[in-house]
């Protein structure tokens, strides 16, 4: 079931690049697992898949203790600064980077670690108050200051587009986001690339493939529903 799921929205992402002229080499799938039990992970990953997004830090830090140590474990959630330490060692991206606080938190961490930490800058493209992201027009100075710092190392951008019925409202969204790396791309900032752009969901990610993304992040379409009850 997983794994078919899994296989089908990989055949919509490849469609979507071929309708826009992309390579679908240049898409990524990261199967958002939180909340979900191990044993679903472990099936996919005995398919193939190494790319799995996690929001929540004990839950990660638990999962990766118990599965393969070839999984790529991205942290796709809001982070807290005291909590980079429990992922530091193991991370692979750190998706949703807003403050330079919170990069100098992974700057320690990193140096504790010997390692340098890829990251993303989390954009609020459509400026919603609930949620987090630094502002389109304060991007680049954030990523000029992120740059100075040896053991991260800024490597795109991401967004979350908002809950919308018709995912064709998000087009804008990740039209404009695309066009933020492509002007950020052409500064030349030290120690910083713009290969990624993370952007597009179960309900949109067709649509962010079709705008120029390279990670899909999807969930609920590959795992199901997630419960919180529990
Ligand atoms: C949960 C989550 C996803 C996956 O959402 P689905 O709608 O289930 O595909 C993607 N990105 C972030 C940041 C998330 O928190």
């Amino acid at each position: 079931m997983i794994t078919d799921n899994y296989r089908e929205i990989r055949r919509k992402i490849d469609e979507a690049c071929r309708r826009v002229g992309r390579d679908p080499e240049d898409v990524l799938l990261v199967a958002v697992s939180k909340t979900k039990p191990e044993e679903d992970i472990q099936t996919l990953y005995d398919s193939g898949v190494r790319d799995f997004g996690e929001n929540y830090i004990q839950e990660l830090k638990q999962k990766m203790e118990d599965l393969p140590g070839d999984i790529r474990w991205h942290m796709i959630g809001h982070l807290q600064r005291n909590k980079v330490k429990y992922i530091a060692s193991r991370v692979s991206m750190i998706h949703a980077v807003d403050t330079l606080e919170l990069a100098k938190t992974i700057e320690k961490e990193g140096t504790k670690n010997n390692r340098v930490i890829p990251v993303l800058i989390e954009v609020n493209v459509a400026g919603e108050d609930t949620k987090f992201g630094v502002a389109p027009e304060e991007t680049e100075s954030l990523i000029r200051q992120i740059a100075g710092l040896p053991h991260v190392h800024v490597e795109g951008l991401m967004t979350s587009a908002p809950y919308v019925t018709d995912a064709e409202c998000n087009r804008s969204v990740f039209a404009q986001l695309k066009q933020l790396s492509v002007d950020i791309e052409q500064k030349n900032i030290d120690n910083t690339c713009m290969h990624v752009l993370s952007m597009g969901m179960t309900n949109d990610y067709e649509i962010a493939v079709e705008e120029g993304s390279t990670m899909v992040r999807v969930g609920t379409a590959i795992f199901g529903e997630r419960d919180y009850s529990k």
